[in-house]
């Protein structure tokens, strides 16, 4: 669907009322701080068991039962370990909250308390570290609050208010997945469809909200370069992989820097290389596995033969016996944050914590599956929530320097005021969404 096209759809799927009304009721400290106590026990549970992608069963069973006690009506296994809680509560919009279920994994490094130890086997059989280096703990934590506030102020808000628990997210296939188990068929449609997502961009107290694209189009590929093994001491008998590939990484950097139009935004990095086994043996193939991120759809196009076109023409110089193999495993499109939706919660969000708590941000590069849910004609809202210590963030902003992102070992948001924020920001863009006719 094109952007004009959700724009329009939203115009039209809302009633006059809903989309005139410029902010509604805040969540009040005191109600925040009713619910956090039970939000952040969850938060410390979560955080110290958690599970990788696609293995969010004990997860997704706390989820649930804490969202059924509420009062929600909760269905589970949907698209595999996702979950659904509907609250019905009178005529009026269907609003969508989604947060996501899955661990990553790193081994935590952060030395806190109550940092992660846990261990599992990955889907290759490996024994890793899981930690919630992403910070879905917190937005599940988050959505419990938010939940509670929900279910206990029925007067504030009318229509119905549909909480997803999203597996896999980092592995790009959550989403596809609850979509493919009959999402839209088996719950109601949702009008609009919100999320957050904690990162340490902006000091916890804050929200970012990025009209327009806020991520990139992200596409994994593998490519598999053919030749012929040998003895190491004998390369005349073999055709070396390994030097087909090494050539190949650095034409293929040639595509964004001599083929993207400069202005265009284009990474491609490749994040793994292997091949061999041995110092002295040529390995028969070698393996890379690429992540390519795009904002725009013909420049993706672009990139994405231009990989293909370099991959083949160096394994015909190299004289490979077959051409590449080049698989396309993964991918997902950028998040596109509907406009007019993004300009009426940011004075929504600003009423709710201050204006110069939120900010205005620019699209990052990282990716998401969220845009699988927009892309089913749901006009979609995604913002960023603050989870960086005030006091670290105004250092490392003096000293020029970066805390360590999402992902990183050391990841560690600064939980109550993040998730304080987090219930605040959620409450208040619910209840506009599904504000008293
Ligand atoms: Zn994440
Ligand atoms: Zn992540």
């Amino acid at each position: 669907m094109k952007r004009g096209e959700l724009t329009r759809l939203l115009v039209l799927g809302c009633s006059a009322t809903m989309c005139g009304q410029a902010s509604g009721p805040a969540a009040s400290s005191a109600e925040v701080h009713a619910v956090y106590q039970a939000a952040y026990a969850m938060y410390l549970d979560l955080h110290q068991n958690p599970e990788l992608s696609s293995h969010e069963v004990q997860t997704a069973t706390k989820l649930a039962g804490r969202l059924r006690s509420l009062g929600y009506d909760v269905t589970e296994h949907v698209g595999g370990t996702g979950m659904v809680a509907l609250m019905k509560n009178g005529a009026g919009p269907t609003v969508m909250l989604r947060t996501e279920l899955d661990a990553l994994p790193v081994e935590e490094k952060t030395g806190l308390a109550y940092a992660s130890r846990v261990r599992a086997k990955d889907d290759a059989g490996r024994d890793v570290p899981v930690m919630h280096a992403c910070g879905h703990d917190l937005h599940m934590a988050s959505i419990v609050g938010t939940a509670a506030i929900m279910a206990g102020s029925r007067d504030t808000w009318h229509g119905t208010l549909l909480l997803v628990g999203q597996p896999a997210e980092e592995t790009i296939s959550g989403a596809r997945a609850m979509l493919a188990d009959g999402f839209l068929k088996r719950f109601p449609k949702p009008n609009v469809a919100v999320a957050l997502h904690v990162g340490n961009l902006e000091p916890a107290g804050m929200v970012g909200i990025t009209p327009g694209i806020y991520n990139t189009n992200a596409d994994s590929l593998r490519v598999t370069i053919y030749g012929k093994g040998g003895h190491g001491s004998a390369p005349q008998t073999a055709i070396d992989p390994i030097v087909i590939a090494a050539r190949t990484i650095l034409a293929w950097q040639t595509i964004v820097s001599r083929e993207v139009k400069p202005r265009e935004m284009a990474v491609i990095t490749v994040g793994y290389i292997q091949a061999g086994t041995k110092n002295n043996i040529i390995p028969d193939h070698a393996e890379l596995g690429l992540t390519v991120r795009t904002n725009d759809a013909e420049v993706r196009k672009q990139v994405l033969a231009a990989i293909t076109r370099i991959a083949k023409a160096e394994s015909e110089a190299g004289n490979a016996p077959r051409e590449p193999l080049i698989e396309h495993y993964e991918f997902t499109d950028a998040v596109y944050n509907d406009p007019a939706l993004a300009e009426r919660e940011r004075k929504v969000l600003e009423a709710a914590l201050g204006k110069e708590n939120v900010k205005i941000e620019e699209p990052i590069t990282p990716s998401e599956d969220f845009s699988f849910f927009t892309q089913q004609g749901i006009p979609g809202f995604y913002f960023s929530l603050g989870g960086a210590d005030p006091e670290k963030f105004a250092q490392a902003k003096a000293a020029g320097t970066l805390l360590p992102s999402n992902h990183s070992p050391l990841f560690a948001p600064d939980v109550d005021p993040a998730l304080h924020t987090g219930i605040a920001a959620e409450v208040a863009v619910l209840r506009n969404l599904l504000s008293n006719p």
